[in-house]
């Protein structure tokens, strides 16, 4: 490509780049130059050809470089650095006894990990590169077994790699590629200790990349201090956005109006297709999943009190369609990808901006529509005018009674300036206060 192309193609796809000797996109899959095995299994998916994050994320990652990249949700930031990272384990030397990973892939849920892994698995089978992944929750013996028997590949949520390392089950000395999925979410209060302990058992000539659909800008000071010389690749605007294949209502009712609308709504929405209802507490995702249960709704929940196993057991059910309704806190609220979820319902309002985004991005994935309820109560009065902003920026319609609210609510906007990540936490306090719990916020210790 002629610089002319270049700049027309990051034009035309809405990508903006940062930092020095950047390489030029890639327009099509073959131009990445990734092992044959991988382009047979996209063919096989059915990808037509890279996304915007992809054509511009693929050969700044290759480049061995370090890299920021935010691009909205569903558009396959996955395989964005997985397969670099195929190229980057096939470029190393065989792994020895003893030795510990290659690629560490850091994620917030035992559920996304779980999804990382097995696309891993997929794009990475024929290639004789190993992975597993290593998360709480689940028996430590065959995670332990994969640790010791080596592999290339690991995908972690970081409290049981912790665990792992201490009881020096594996170690990271061999690792030069680290990758940080949901990166905001695992630089805020309650990761960070966590990510900090990781980082620091691993070479700092390592190559770092993050990735998420949301970048507060609080974040950015924190993350750059794990980082060297990065690029940025960003796609569509640098502010809090919304992938715009959704189509957003949000209604402004009360508290008790919220049940008789969900029913409602679920009666005209329900035909068979996946419908994620998000709520602030587990306590209250189990007293709406009862509550639909009795009054003949086939609904299953999803949240941090139950067991791993119910866990997996609910969201299997819930991808199969056997169970299509599925009621979840913020644990569902990242990276995870379920096909044909066609709605997702806010019955409470998330504690951030950048939830919302990451909630309602549960639909519309890889191009699809989606739509996206939220109840909003003048309890949450404080998000209006960001929440406005996100509506208005993704060409949505907002009613009189939100704007209303935003004109008096004040509070926070979202997207960078006036940000609203408060201050790297998740207003953990914040939260459990709503929530009744008189909890005091602890580091790791998740609230969903
Ligand atoms: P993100 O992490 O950006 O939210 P994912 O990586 O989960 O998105 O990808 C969303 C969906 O898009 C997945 O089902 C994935 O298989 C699919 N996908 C990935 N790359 C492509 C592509 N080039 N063309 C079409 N679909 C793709
Ligand atoms: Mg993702």
């Amino acid at each position: 490509m002629s610089e002319q192309d270049v700049i027309l193609y990051r034009k035309r796809r809405d990508i903006t780049v940062e930092g020095y000797d950047i390489p030029k996109p890639v327009r099509f899959f073959e131009e990445a130059n990734f092992p044959d095995y991988c382009l047979q299994v996209m063919t096989k998916c059915g990808f037509v050809e890279p996304t915007p994050i992809q054509s511009q994320g693929w050969p700044m990652a290759l480049k061995g470089r370090d890299l920021i990249g935010i691009a909205e949700t569903g558009s396959g930031k996955t395989l964005a650095y997985l397969l670099p990272a195929l190229v980057h384990v096939k470029a190393q030397p065989r792994l020895a006894n003893g030795e510990g990973p290659i690629v560490l892939v850091l994620a917030p849920t035992r559920e996304l990990a779980v999804q990382i892994q097995e696309e891993a698995a997929k794009f990475g089978s024929n290639s004789n590169v190993r992975s597993t992944c290593i998360y709480g929750g689940a028996p430590k013996g065959p995670q332990i077994r994969d640790l010791k028997r080596g592999v290339e590949i690991v995908i972690a949520t970081p409290g049981r790699l912790i665990d792992m390392l201490e009881a020096c089950h594996t170690n990271l000395r061999r690792v030069t590629y680290l990758v940080l999925d949901e990166a905001d979410r695992m630089l805020d209060m309650g990761f960070e200790p966590q990510i900090r302990k990781i980082i620091s058992q691993i070479r700092p000539d390592r190559q770092t990349l993050y990735w998420s659909a949301t970048w507060p800008r609080e974040v950015e000071a924190l993350a750059r201090t794990f980082l060297c010389n990065p690029y940025k690749v960003i796609i569509g605007s640098p502010d809090l956005k919304a992938n715009q294949s959704i189509n957003q209502f949000v209604e402004v009712i009360s508290d008790h109006e919220k049940y008789p609308r969900l029913i409602k709504l679920l009666s005209e929405l329900m035909d068979g297709n996946r419908i994620l209802i998000f709520l602030e507490t587990k306590k209250g995702c189990d007293q709406i999943t009862r509550q639909l249960r009795t009054n003949g709704w086939p609904a299953l929940s999803i949240h941090g009190d139950k067991a791993q196993a119910e866990r997996d057991w609910v969201l299997a059910e819930f991808k199969s369609g056997k169970s299509p309704i599925m009621t979840a806190t913020d644990v569902a609220a990242r990276g995870l990808d379920v096909k044909d979820i066609k709605c997702v319902i806010n019955y409470d309002f998330p504690s951030s901006l950048e939830d919302y985004v990451h909630r309602i991005g549960r639909t519309g994935r890889a191009g699809a529509k989606g739509t996206a309820f939220t109840f909003f109560t003048s309890s949450n009065a404080r998000y209006a005018r960001g929440l406005v902003k996100i509506l208005q920026e993704a060409g949505q319609s907002v009613s009189s009674a939100l704007a209303a609210l935003a004109r008096s609510g004040g509070g926070a906007m979202g997207g960078g300036a006036t940000g609203n990540f408060r201050s790297r936490g998740r207003g953990f306090g914040n939260r459990q206060l709503r929530s009744g719990s008189n909890a005091i916020p602890v580091a790791g210790k998740k609230p969903w």
